[in-house]
C-alpha cells in the first residue's frame, strides 16, 4: 500500500483539498474566535456574527445576489433536499409538477422520488448523447401544474454543461421556479444567478477548496420572493428556514474559498485546461479504442470522462494504485452498476463499464500529468493483452 503521500490525486469531482489560505481564514474561530454567531449580547457573538456576514458577503459576490438571498446549509445534499421539497410543499396549492433530467445527481433524483410518493409529478427529461438537456423540451412539458424545473448546471461525472440562461428564460416567461445544482460550476465558470435566470441555486464549499459539511441556498427574495416550506425546526437561524447554531469556522472558510475563487477563475481555467488538453491529446494518440464521454466543447476544463473499451474500469482504477481516480461517480463507485449518468447518454454498456473520470483543479500539476499519461498507457496496454475481446477484435479489424 502506498503512503497518501505518493499518491496523485485526479478525483476533484468527488472534494477537493482546503486551500491553506482558506484553513488560515478558518483557524482563528476553530479557536479564539468561538463565540456563537446568534449571541447578541456580548463580543465573542458579535465576532461571530460579523465573521459570518463577511462571509455570506463573500459567496453573494460570487453568485451575483444579495447577502439577504442566501442562507447556509450543511451542503449541497442538504441544499437540494430544501429547494426542491421546501418549494414543492410551499406551492402546492398551484401545482404538483416537477421537470428535472435523467443526468441529474442523486440528491435531486433521490428527493424528485420521495416527492413522487407524496402525490407530486416529475418528468425527468432525457438528455442528449453528450449529456445535455435541450431548452425546447422544457418548455414543451410545461403544463398548468409545473411548480419547479431543477437542472443540473455542469455535471458531476461527465463536465457537461447546460444552457441554463435559455432555460431560466423560458421559466421565467412561464412563471415557473427554476432551481439548479451548481456545485461544479460555481467557483470554475461564470454562475451569476440573474443571468442564468435562476431562482434557487445550490453550491457546496468541499468541491471548491472549502471545508467539507458547508453548503448555501440561494433563494430569490424580489421579483419572485421565493417561499420555502423548511425541512427542519427549531431556532430562528437564517430567516428560520434552515435553524441550528451556525458552523462559524466552516461558513468563515466557505466565503474566503468564494473570494479565491473569483480572484484566480480565469486564471485558473486556462491552466487547467492546457494540462487538460495535453492528458486528453496524449491519451488519444497512444491509445485506440477510446471514447471521451460529455460534451466535447461545453464542459467544464477540470473534466474528463473517457472510456478505455475492453478494459473495465474497476480494474484499471485498481491496477493504477498511486492515482486517486474515479470510475463513474464516486457516490455509486462501490457498486458494479454502469453510472445513471452514462446510460442516461445512452451509451452503449461497453463504453460504460469502462469509463474513468479524471478530475483535474487548482493543485494539479505537469508532472503529474505527464505520470499519469504513462501509467494509464501501460496498464490500458497491459489489460487489454490479457482480454481475448480485445485480441479478438483487432485480428478482425486488422
Ligand atoms: C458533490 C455533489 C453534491 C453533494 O454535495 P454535498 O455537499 O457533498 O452534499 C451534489 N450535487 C453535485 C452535482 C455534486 O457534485
Amino acid at each position: 500500500m502506498n503512503s497518501q503521500d505518493s499518491i496523485i490525486y485526479m478525483d476533484y469531482h468527488a472534494t477537493t483539498p482546503i486551500d491553506p489560505q482558506v484553513v488560515d481564514a478558518m483557524i482563528p474561530y476553530l479557536t479564539t474566535c468561538f463565540g456563537n454567531a446568534s449571541s447578541t449580547a456580548h463580543l465573542f457573538g458579535w465576532k461571530a456574527r460579523d465573521a459570518v456576514e463577511k462571509a455570506r458577503h463573500q459567496v453573494a459576490e460570487l453568485i451575483g445576489c444579495s447577502t439577504d438571498e442566501l442562507i447556509f446549509t450543511s451542503g449541497a445534499t442538504e441544499s437540494d433536499n430544501l429547494a426542491i421539497k421546501g418549494v414543492a410543499y410551499a406551492y402546492r396549492h398551484k401545482g404538483n409538477h416537477i421537470i428535472t433530467s435523467t443526468a441529474e445527481h442523486h440528491a435531486v433524483l433521490d428527493t424528485c422520488a420521495v416527492l413522487e410518493n407524496d402525490g407530486f409529478k416529475v418528468t425527468y427529461l432525457p438528455v442528449d448523447k453528450y449529456g445535455m438537456v435541450h431548452p425546447q423540451q422544457v418548455r414543451d412539458c410545461i403544463t398548468e401544474q409545473t411548480i419547479l424545473i431543477s437542472l443540473i448546471y455542469a455535471n458531476n461525472e461527465v463536465g457537461t454543461i447546460n444552457p441554463l440562461a435559455e432555460v431560466g428564460k423560458i421559466a421565467g416567461c412561464q412563471g415557473v421556479l427554476f432551481h439548479s445544482d451548481a456545485v461544479q460550476a460555481v467557483g470554475k465558470i461564470d454562475s451569476d444567478v440573474n443571468r442564468l435566470g435562476l431562482d434557487l441555486m445550490s453550491l457546496t464549499a468541499h468541491k471548491m477548496y472549502g471545508p467539507k459539511g458547508i453548503g448555501a441556498l440561494y433563494i430569490r427574495a424580489r421579483k419572485p420572493r421565493i417561499h420555502l416550506a423548511p425541512m427542519i425546526h427549531g431556532g430562528g437561524q437564517e430567516n428560520r428556514i434552515r435553524p441550528g447554531t451556525l458552523n462559524v469556522p466552516a461558513i468563515v472558510g466557505f466565503g474566503e474559498a468564494c473570494e479565491l475563487s473569483k480572484t484566480l477563475m480565469v486564471d485558473e481555467s486556462e491552466r487547467i485546461a492546457v494540462l487538460r488538453d495535453k492528458l486528453l491529446h496524449a491519451l488519444f494518440n497512444r491509445i485506440d479504442h477510446i471514447n471521451l464521454n460529455g460534451h466535447p466543447l461545453k464542459r467544464l476544463v477540470g473534466n474528463l470522462n473517457i472510456s478505455f473499451e475492453f478494459v473495465e474500469s474497476e480494474a484499471l482504477l485498481a491496477s493504477l494504485d498511486n492515482i486517486a481516480l474515479s470510475a463513474g461517480s464516486a457516490c455509486t463507485s462501490g457498486a458494479v452498476q454502469a453510472s445513471h449518468v452514462l446510460l442516461a447518454m445512452r451509451l452503449k454498456k461497453e463504453l460504460a463499464h469502462t469509463a474513468v473520470r479524471f478530475g483535474l483543479g487548482r493543485f494539479t500539476t505537469e508532472v503529474e500529468v505527464d505520470q499519469v499519461i504513462d501509467a494509464v498507457v501501460k496498464e490500458v496496454h497491459r489489460l487489454r493483452q490479457l482480454s481475448p475481446l480485445y485480441e479478438e477484435n483487432i485480428s478482425n479489424t486488422a
